[in-house]
C-alpha cells in the first residue's frame, strides 16, 4: 500500500534496480507518449534518484514526470525485483505538493476538493440529490448497522448514478438495515493521489465522525478508491484503527452467494471483465468480483488477464493532469476488451465504468458498459 512505504524504504528497493528495463514493457503510459524514457517506469526511478540526492532542483517541469503516471502498479508485477514505480510517484508527488512545485492543474483541484467537498466542484448539499432518480426506496436514518458510501464518482457523474440506484436496490432486497450519510464528504484518496496528505486528512476525520454518529459497524462502497481510502488511507493518515469494517460491494455480493442469501438468475450472454487498479492491483480484491459474474454468466477474459491487465486511464489523476494521455489509454484498452467479443464489459468500478463509456460512444458496437452491481441488480429485477 502506497501509504505504508516510506522514502528510505524505497531508496532501499530501487538500490536493486537493474536498469533492465521490464517494466517499460507493461507501463501503460510508455506506448502512448512515445516511448519518451523521463515518462517510463525506469526513468522516473532515474528522476526520483537524482531528486533524493539532490542532484536535481524540484521543479513542476520535474514533477509533471510524476504525475503522468496512472499509479495503476502494474510495473511492480513486472519487475524482477518487485519495484513499485506507482509508489515512487506518489512519494515524489508528496515532497512536490509540500514544496508547492505541482501543476497547476494539481493545485486547483486540490483546492477544489478542500472548497467544495467533492471532485466536481458541485454544491456539496447536493450529493444525495441521485436518490430523486431512482426506483428505490433510499432512507436517510440517525443508525443504521451499515452505511452505504456513495463517492463522488456515483454520487454526482449522470453516467453512473445507476450504480447507486444497483446497490441501494440490491441492500433494500437482502433487507439489510442500513443508510447513507447525511453529509459524505470526498473520501481524500484523490487528495493522496495528488500528494496532499495532510489536507486530505481532514476529510477523513469528517466521514469517520459521520460513519460513526450512525453507530455502524460495517461500511460498503462500490467505489475502490473510496474502498482504498477507507480501509487502508484512514488508518495511515490517522494513525489509528477505525472501528468498523470496509468492504468492496463486490465481497459483500461473494459474501451473499456463498451464504445463499443471494439467488441470481443466469444471463444467457457472454460478458468480460476489466479490472480496477485499485481494487484488484492494490488492494488485492481480484477473486470476489470474478466469482460473482462466473456465477450468473459465462465470462471470457481479455488479453494479459491476471496481474497484467491494462489500467483503463482513469486512475492517478491521469484525466486531470494529462486527459489526452488518458483518453489514448481508455482506447487502447476499450478495443482490448473489445477484442473478446462479449457484449457486455463489466467492471466493478465508477471511475472505470465512466473512462469507457467516454470513449465507447464510437466503438460501442452494440456493447454495453456496465459495473458488476448494475449486472446483479437487473438480473434479480430490480433495474
Ligand atoms: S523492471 Fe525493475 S529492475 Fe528493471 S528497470 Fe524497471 S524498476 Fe529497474
Ligand atoms: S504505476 Fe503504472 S503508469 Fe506508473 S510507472 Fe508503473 S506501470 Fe507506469
Amino acid at each position: 500500500m502506497p501509504l505504508e512505504i516510506t522514502a528510505e524504504d524505497v531508496l532501499k528497493k530501487l538500490n536493486f534496480c537493474e536498469h533492465c528495463g521490464f517494466c517499460r514493457s507493461i507501463c501503460p503510459i510508455v506506448e502512448v507518449e512515445n516511448y519518451d524514457e523521463s515518462v517510463s517506469p525506469r526513468g522516473r526511478k532515474t528522476l526520483f534518484l537524482a531528486l533524493m540526492k539532490g542532484e536535481l532542483q524540484p521543479t513542476i517541469k520535474l514533477s509533471e514526470k510524476f504525475y503522468k503516471c496512472s499509479t495503476c502498479c502494474s510495473c511492480a508485477y513486472k519487475c524482477p525485483q518487485g519495484i513499485n514505480i506507482g509508489e515512487v510517484s506518489l512519494l515524489a508527488r508528496q515532497k512536490l505538493f509540500e514544496l508547492g512545485m505541482v501543476p497547476d492543474t494539481i493545485k486547483r483541484f486540490s483546492n477544489a476538493i478542500l472548497e467544495y467537498k467533492n471532485v466536481y466542484t458541485a454544491d456539496n448539499a447536493s450529493r444525495n440529490d441521485w436518490i430523486m432518480y431512482t426506483d428505490a426506496d433510499v432512507k436517510i436514518k440517525d443508525s443504521a448497522d451499515l452505511v452505504y458510501f456513495v463517492g463522488c464518482v456515483t454520487s454526482f457523474s449522470g453516467m453512473v448514478q445507476t450504480i447507486a440506484q444497483a446497490v441501494t436496490g440490491i441492500l433494500n432486497y437482502l433487507n439489510e438495515d442500513w443508510t447513507v450519510l447525511k453529509d459524505e464528504w470526498c473520501c481524500g484518496h484523490p487528495l493522496v493521489l495528488a500528494g496532499a496528505l495532510k489536507e486530505a486528512k481532514s476529510l477523513a476525520e469528517h466521514n469517520i465522525k459521520e460513519i460513526s454518529s450512525v453507530g455502524s459497524k460495517k461500511v460498503v462502497t462500490g467505489c475502490p478508491g473510496c474502498y482504498l481510502a477507507l480501509k487502508y488511507e484512514y488508518p495511515k493518515l490517522l494513525g489509528r484503527k477505525l472501528n468498523f469494517e470496509v468492504l468492496h460491494f463486490t465481497e459483500f455480493l461473494n459474501n451473499c452467494l456463498e451464504k445463499e442469501r443471494l439467488k441470481i438468475p443466469r444471463l444467457d450472454v457472454t460478458v468480460t471483465y476489466h479490472e480496477p487498479c485499485e481494487l484488484s492491483r492494490i488492494c488485492g480484491i481480484v477473486k470476489e468480483p470474478k466469482n460473482v459474474l462466473s456465477s450468473i454468466a459465462n465470462v471470457v477474459y481479455p488479453e494479459n488477464n491476471g496481474s497484467y491487465f491494462c489500467c483503463c486511464g482513469g486512475g492517478g489523476l491521469l484525466k486531470v493532469t494529462y486527459p489526452s494521455t488518458a483518453e489514448r489509454i481508455s482506447k487502447k484498452r476499450f478495443e482490448v476488451l473489445a477484442s473478446t467479443n462479449a457484449k457486455v464489459i463489466t467492471t466493478a468500478c465508477p471511475t472505470c465504468v465512466q473512462t469507457l463509456l467516454q470513449v465507447a460512444s464510437s466503438q460501442q458496437n452494440g456493447r454495453r458498459v456496465v459495473d458488476v452491481s448494475q449486472l446483479i441488480a437487473e438480473q434479480i429485477g430490480l433495474m
